[in-house]
């Protein structure tokens, strides 16, 4: 039996980050070898996630805390994908009434956008745990007033140890709901994210790939978008997940150092 994944062909790979390189504040088993295997490999690299609420140094420093060592530059977050969606709109200078956290409100400053509880040119929505009636009441007058609306990301519920509580796109719902506009999301599995992400490495379709756990994003979104991707056993989605899913990733594996074992196979062969 061959193995049909494109391993030499692969010159840069998406990687996102829960399920994949940790699990709460764990890291898994080989995920600093990875880092270090494609570092070695000179495959270029970007950590992608949906997760908009923190900066990226923030993320650096969590990641270093469980021993995962990456440069500011190798993340790439739904926030930093917003920011980034809006600059190539003409956003740069206009005014932006932001329902989110650190991670999004820093994001969009860097791209030029100016934050806003007045008049606004956009609304911005993402998770924000602090997010009250009146912000909510404000968002939806704005948009209703004609500014265009985004959304970081889709993800309307996240997991807790208590169960699953409203996500981004449950905040965004609410606006949705009130105004019956719909916003422009940009989060995974939105091309876009996958798009931005690939722009910002200068790499191609045919040389990329995307790995991930979870079938409904990372893997649908990289199979709208042509990307080859890997699936590891090691977050959301199961075998038997895969059994009962129309999405079929290019390539499982139980866990990274099983992935790792295949890649240097390839490479040698
Ligand atoms: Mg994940």
């Amino acid at each position: 039996m061959t193995d049909p994944f494109p391993f030499p062909r692969i010159r840069a790979i998406l990687i996102d980050l829960d399920g994949v390189l940790f699990r709460g504040n764990t890291a898994l088993p080989a995920a600093s070898d990875f880092i270090q295997f494609l570092r070695e490999q000179g495959i270029a690299f970007r950590l992608i996630t949906n997760n908009a609420t923190l900066t990226p140094s923030q993320y650096v420093a969590k990641l270093h805390s469980i021993g995962i060592l990456i440069e500011v530059e190798e993340l790439f977050t739904s926030a930093l994908a917003t920011g980034l969606y809006m600059k190539q709109q003409g956003a740069s200078g206009d005014s932006a009434y932001v329902i989110g956290e650190d991670g999004l409100r820093s994001a969009l400053i860097e791209s030029g956008v100016r934050l806003t509880d007045g008049d606004a040119d956009w609304v911005v929505v993402g998770l924000d745990r602090q997010v009250t009636y009146d912000r909510l009441a404000r968002a939806a007058l704005a948009v209703e007033a004609g500014a265009r609306f985004v959304g970081s990301n889709p993800d309307v519920s996240f997991p807790t140890e208590a169960g699953l509580v409203p996500g981004a796109g449950a905040l965004q719902a609410v606006i949705s709901a009130t105004t019956g506009v719909d916003p422009v999301v940009v989060g995974k599995p939105q091309p876009l994210m996958f798009e931005l992400a690939m722009e910002q490495l200068g790499s191609i379709r045919e040389s990329t790939a995307m790995l991930g756990d979870r079938l409904d994003t990372d893997i649908q979104g990289a199979q709208a978008v042509g990307l080859a991707s890997i699936m590891v056993l090691t977050g959301v989605s199961t075998r038997s997940d895969l059994e009962h899913s129309a999405v079929q990733p290019t390539l499982v594996v139980d866990d990274l150092p099983v992935l790792i074992g295949l890649w240097k196979k390839a490479l040698e062969a």
